[in-house]
């Protein structure tokens, strides 16, 4: 009681206030419905957007890997490109002189220069096309043999090739150079007139310790291979043994 004012304190709303508030209710349903129904959105949205940059990253994930794959095979491209002749496949005179100085210090070893005798006929006769196919054909033939006896066969330009020979003194080197001029014969490898083709060579080999003057040994191989030229082709001249 407070003043004329009678206050009467209860835990319960009363009946005529809830009945007052009923005409509220949907609005605040829809509200309620409302902002349900944007949380949900939200969700799903978030979870949308989630996927779809995980997609995208594993999308550039595998880009990255394609990247880096190209890129690798490249750099073995270039690298093959610098120590290969494109031509024949075989080791280019870049590589081959980087091979010598890297394998010079076993005694005895040899030094053959070939040259393909009468070349030119074969382009001017057959074409251009036949003649890379036959240099290609005796690069490999000279690779094989030579990897065989654990030497490097290169191209050493236009249709000269040079071998390398660790361990192999002047007969032995002479020997195989032989064996390749045979093989050559063997492979058929014509002119237009039916004549083989055939190749020219000049040896030359180091016994003694004292440290290799390349220069003096192509000057030496070089002149054999002359040699060889002016006394008929189709033949291997030796330069003998050498000090070195
Ligand atoms: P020789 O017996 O005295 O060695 O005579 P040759 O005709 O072989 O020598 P020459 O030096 O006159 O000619 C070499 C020829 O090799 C000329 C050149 O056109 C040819 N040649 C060089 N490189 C290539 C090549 O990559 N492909 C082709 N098809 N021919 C080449
Ligand atoms: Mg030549
Ligand atoms: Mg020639």
């Amino acid at each position: 009681m407070l003043g004329d004012n009678t206050f009467t304190l209860s835990d319960r709303p009363r009946r005529e206030y809830l009945l007052s508030q009923l005409p509220r209710l949907p609005t605040l349903s829809l509200v309620l419905g409302l902002t349900f129904a944007y949380l949900v959105y939200l969700v799903i949205y978030t979870f949308k957007r989630l996927g779809h940059q995980h997609r995208a990253m594993q999308q550039s994930n595998i880009s990255l890997q394609q990247e880096i794959y190209t890129r690798s095979q490249l750099q073995r491209e270039i690298e093959w490109l610098a120590s290969h002749d494109e031509l024949t496949g075989i080791a280019n005179r870049r590589h081959f002189l980087d091979h010598v100085s890297a394998h010079q210090s076993k005694r005895p070893l040899s030094l053959v220069l070939f040259d393909i005798d009468h070349f030119k006929h074969i382009n001017d006769h057959l074409g251009h096309l036949v003649g890379d196919e036959y240099l290609a054909r005796i690069a490999l033939l000279g690779e094989a043999l030579m990897e065989q006896h654990g030497g490097i066969f290169a191209r050493y330009g236009g249709e000269e090739f040079v071998a390398w020979l660790p361990g192999l003194g002047i007969d032995d080197a002479q020997r195989l150079a032989d064996t390749l001029r045979l093989q050559l014969i063997d492979a058929c490898l014509t002119h237009a007139d039916g004549q083989p083709i055939t190749l020219s060579a000049g040896a030359v080999s180091v016994i003694n310790p004292q440290p290799i003057d390349m220069t003096r040994l192509m000057q030496i191989a070089d002149e054999a291979l002359y040699r060889a030229k002016r006394e008929g082709r189709n033949r291997v001249a030796i330069g003998g043994d050498i000090d070195g």
